[in-house]
């Protein structure tokens, strides 16, 4: 019986080995650290070996193929000892896709994925498809291959997910953009993050699609370096440009495969990134076939993603906007643009490489004052001490939102977009906007 291993075991790690017991294989599932509870229950409810705090060399190098949680670095020990020996290691995605017919609509880019494919999942749910939302969110696509029966499914790929993926196809492809990310992982090279992302292209055939943005230089630039097969579907901010869909003035408007158009004031969605996402999500749900009413009623009624530019209250004049997701300095950039009030930024975290100078204009022009939410904000104070705007230091929660507080003035924004990860002071980003939440609520 072939023997497959998992490495993490989280939601997509728990996921493949449910699927891969399904399917008939010897499953051993290993961690080095801590398995939640909800996932050890679920191992053992399907006969699944598992170890936790520890990965057990004979148990694993035995693997015919081995299964490896996007969080698992290409330099971890184990992973190197695995590729020594030749054995695949492949994405929790490459390996569910193997076990379903289903049409694949898949998202990639910097920023905006989470955003773009929860509004499709909405557009197609809304429109009474069979659908699923896998990838980041939600439910891993493996476990749900295993236990459901979708006839579609709309999955956000990170680069992490896409590096460990080869035969996989997407018959949807949406690129939303590329800016510097997770260089840490990428030996700090840009090339190699770049060509992590346009791996959403690989396998597409003449009766596929690829969605992308054609404003982005960068992946403008990478597309002249591929014969891409798939119906090329770029969009824009602007109209007169090669695009099949695009803004004008205050309209929404696709041109192909149908035509539609509608008010951008009617867009559920606010911000100019947020035009991008539906643009993206727009084309891609007309690609699938969903009617225009169904898709103006999609784009109008869907309710946002937590963390992400979310309204978290107003106290006393100063409006409260947590968008803990902002974890790279673009998504910032973004953030920013989409101010209209004198604003205190709250920046830092884990640095992944960042490069602040793509804020600077919007930080000079937008900002009242910043707070430096981190364990080492060296980098930070390096890059906006000469500014002459106020700056403070802190540690904590409570204290963040209280220095924000005296910063503020009635009529100004808090804005928490930090640029950074957030495990040096928190669980992860969604407890840095929980807790952002409920520092504002005690104000
Ligand atoms: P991802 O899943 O790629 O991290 P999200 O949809 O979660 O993207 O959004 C993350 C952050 O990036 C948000 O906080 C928002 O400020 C910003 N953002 C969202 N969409 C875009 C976009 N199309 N281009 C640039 N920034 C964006």
């Amino acid at each position: 019986m072939k023997r497959i291993v998992i490495l993490g075991a989280a939601e997509s790690g728990a996921g493949a080995a449910v699927l891969a017991k399904k399917k008939g294989f010897d499953v051993f599932v290993s961690d080095m650290s801590t398995i939640k509870d909800r996932y050890k229950q679920q191992l053992d409810s399907y006969g699944i070996a598992w170890e936790e705090g520890k990965h057990t060399e004979a148990l694993i190098l035995s693997a015919d193929e081995v299964i490896k949680s996007p969080g698992i670095p290409e330099n971890a020990p184990m992973i190197q000892k695995l590729k020594a020996q030749g054995t695949p290691i492949i994405s929790e995605i490459e390996f569910a896709g193997r076990y379903t017919d289903a049409k694949m609509i898949c998202i990639t880019g910097s920023n905006g994925k989470t955003t773009t494919t929860s509004l499709i999942y909405h557009i197609l749910k809304n429109a009474g498809y069979n659908v699923g939302l896998a990838g980041n969110i939600g439910k891993s696509l493996a476990l749900q291959v295993a236990e459901d029966h979708y006839d579609y499914y709309v999955i956000e790929l990170s680069s992490f997910q896409l590096d460990n993926m080869y035969d996989f196809k997407a018959d949807i492809a949406v690129l939303m953009n590329i800016t510097p990310d997770h260089l840490d992982r990428y030996d700090f090279k840009m090339q190699n993050y770049v060509d992590s992302k346009m791996r959403i292209l690989q396998n597409q055939t003449e009766n596929d699609a690829f969605v992308f943005w054609h404003d982005d230089p960068i992946v403008t630039q990478e597309l002249q370096k591929y014969n891409i097969k798939a119906k090329l579907c770029p969009f824009s901010e602007f109209k007169g440009k090669d695009v099949i869909a695009y803004a004008d003035a205050d309209e929404y408007v696709i041109e192909w495969p149908t035509p539609f158009n509608m008010e951008q004031e009617e867009l559920a969605l606010r911000g100019k990134h947020n035009l991008y996402n539906s643009l993206a999500a727009g084309i891609t749900a007309d690609l699938a076939g969903v009617s225009n009413e169904k898709i103006r009623e999609g784009l109008k009624t869907f309710e946002g993603v937590e963390h992400r530019l979310e309204k978290a209250g107003r106290v006393r004049g100063v409006e409260f906007i947590n968008d803990s997701k902002a974890t790279n300095v673009n998504a910032c950039w973004y953030a920013l643009d989409s101010m209209r009030t004198p604003t205190v930024l709250i920046l830092g975290g884990k640095d992944k490489g960042n490069d602040y100078s793509e804020i600077f204009n919007l930080v000079r022009e937008k900002c009242i004052g910043l707070v430096f939410l981190g364990v080492d904000n060296t980098k930070l104070h390096a890059a906006f001490d000469s500014f002459g705007i106020p700056i403070a230091d802190v540690k904590s929660m409570k204290d963040c939102v209280d220095e924000c507080f005296k910063m503020a003035r009635p009529g100004s924004t808090v804005l928490l977009s930090p640029c950074c990860a957030s495990f040096d002071l928190f669980k992860n980003m969604e407890d840095r906007g929980e807790q952002f939440k409920e520092c504002v609520r005690n104000l």
